[in-house]
């Protein structure tokens, strides 16, 4: 049994002061793990306390302290790889291969970050004006369970990189990676106070640190509608505010598409994380024409799914995180069924073979309308549907008439086509023929997937705010 009953705040892990508990259950076998001691509002006060002090400290800290603590972040993730991976894989059903590939993501955050400042401009001159960007003061950066190692890193690195202290609230479901993953920040030297991580819950803890007035920054990775939330109560305090928030991202597969490498590639878009990623590309349009033949293609390259025990290498697609993810994905796949749609693979229950767990049969429905629930609302799960369209014109106009915007793919062999289609699609991120993570270039969505953008240069300007200084020449 693991007990996680500490909170790191102002460089040391103490007590929570909360007393509600929460009983963590291993998602792959459903056996009670251990248990979490939730932070509460009193937590939250001390956290924004210590980073209250960092906070001058930091602010005028040099860029070669900055760098020289980015540096050994990074280290200090990379030394523990095997661990955080080892977490990931228990305690969110993460497959090895995907959980480590996750686990570098937030050394490489650290040091890009850490690049970036080198040559970053803090001043710059407009005629006789002095234009200063400054740090925006304390950020909270609110995390989710999905990612757990990317969200928190990449957030932390911008605001690092820009002088800013932070309170990390990660998701109730991720105790023992951000255990881990404060040991890190501890083990890499980082100044008392400067980064504090309190555990809990949303309504609780998280709604308690949203509404101190110290807080200048929200950060928020999470579900729109919790979005929704956030922006309400920020705008009690005009507090900056960066959303990133769910999807429904389009899988556009042209015409000249060969149909089994674009299955392939589907499928690994829609699958990706166990189904459950914000980038996942939930609605595959395929041109009416050639339907058929690519749902064979489907059904052939599903052959290659592997559900089971994420411990195992050769599984691919593991369990969904809880008991809560587990019934709703269940009710959308009834409410696809309800609604008319056929599933060309998965359907209701677990995998074969798999007795427990909370494991979802990988499905595809297809005869899917645009107007049905599975098709607009994000499920989270591996659940994806196959909506035909006419032609380019009818593709760009379903794959927009979505209320997301965050990322959106297109699968053709005519790359100067593809990236004409690219051009027109309202998304925040567009990749062509597969799944492709650039970290230097900006994430963020387009519509209800959020507001404003992070990774690379506009991760550390989204900490920072400008101010003009003019005169006395
Ligand atoms: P969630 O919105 O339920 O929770 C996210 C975080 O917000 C958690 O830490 C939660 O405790 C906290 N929270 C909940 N209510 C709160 C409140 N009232 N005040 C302050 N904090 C509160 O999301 P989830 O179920 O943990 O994660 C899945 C969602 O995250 C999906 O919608 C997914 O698309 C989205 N997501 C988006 C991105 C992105 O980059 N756009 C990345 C990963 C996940």
């Amino acid at each position: 049994m693991r007990i996680f009953d500490q909170a790191y705040i102002d460089g040391a892990f103490r007590p929570v002061l909360g007393r509600e508990e929460l009983t963590l259950v291993d998602p792959t076998s459903e056996v009670e793990t251990g248990r979490l001691r939730l932070a509460d509002a009193q937590d939250a006060k001390l956290a924004v306390d210590a980073a209250s002090r960092a906070l001058p400290l930091w602010a005028a800290s040099s860029k070669a302290e900055r760098i020289d603590l980015l540096n050994a972040l990074a280290e200090a993730v990379e030394a523990r790889a095997d661990v955080l991976t080892q977490a990931t894989i228990e305690e969110y059903g993460g497959p090895v291969e995907q959980a480590r590939w996750r686990a570098g993501l937030a050394a490489a955050n650290f040091r890009i970050a850490a690049g970036l400042l080198a040559d970053f401009p803090f001043t710059r001159w407009i005629n006789q004006t002095e234009v200063v960007a400054q740090p925006v003061g304390v950020a909270l950066h609110i995390v989710p369970w999905n990612s757990v190692y990317n969200a928190i890193s990449v957030k932390l690195a911008g605001a690092l990189a820009a002088g800013c202290p932070v309170v990390v609230k990660p998701s109730e479901f991720s105790p023992w990676q951000v255990s881990l993953l404060s040991e890190c920040f501890h083990a890499a030297g980082a100044p008392s106070g400067l980064i504090n991580v309190v555990t809990g819950l949303g309504p609780v803890v998280g709604e308690a640190l949203t509404a101190d007035p110290r807080i200048r920054k929200i950060s928020f990775t999470g579900s729109t509608p919790v979005g929704k939330s956030i922006l309400r109560a920020s705008a009690e305090r005009i507090q900056r505010v960066t959303l990133e928030l769910g999807g429904k991202a389009p899988t556009i597969v042209l015409d000249d598409a060969d149909p089994a490498q674009a299955a392939r590639q589907a499928l690994a878009i829609g699958f990706t994380n166990n189904g459950q990623a914000c980038i996942a590309g939930t609605r595959i349009l395929v041109q009416r024409g050639r339907i058929e033949a690519f749902s064979r293609a489907i059904v052939e390259a599903a052959q290659a799914i592997v559900p089971g025990d994420p411990r195992d290498p050769r599984t691919t697609l593991g369990p969904l995180v809880n008991l809560r993810q587990y019934e709703r994905v269940g009710a959308y796949i009834r409410r696809g069924l309800e609604e008319g749609a056929r599933p060309i693979i998965g359907g209701e229950g677990r995998p074969e073979g798999l007795e427990r767990g909370y494991f979802i049969r990988p499905t595809v429905f297809a005869d899917v309308t645009h107007d049905m629930a599975i098709a607009r609302e994000e499920i989270f799960g591996p659940v994806l549907c196959l909506i035909a369209y006419e032609d380019d014109e009818d593709a760009i106009r379903i794959a927009n008439d979505t209320p997301y915007g965050l990322h959106a793919y297109v699968l053709g062999r005519d790359l100067a086509r593809a990236r004409g289609i690219a051009a027109r699609l309202d998304a925040g991120r567009v990749a062509i023929n597969g799944l492709v993570h650039e970290p230097l270039a900006p994430f963020g969505g387009f519509k209800e997937s959020g507001i404003g953008r992070e990774y690379g240069l506009s991760g550390i300007e989204d900490h920072l705010e400008l101010k003009a200084i003019s005169g006395g020449a």
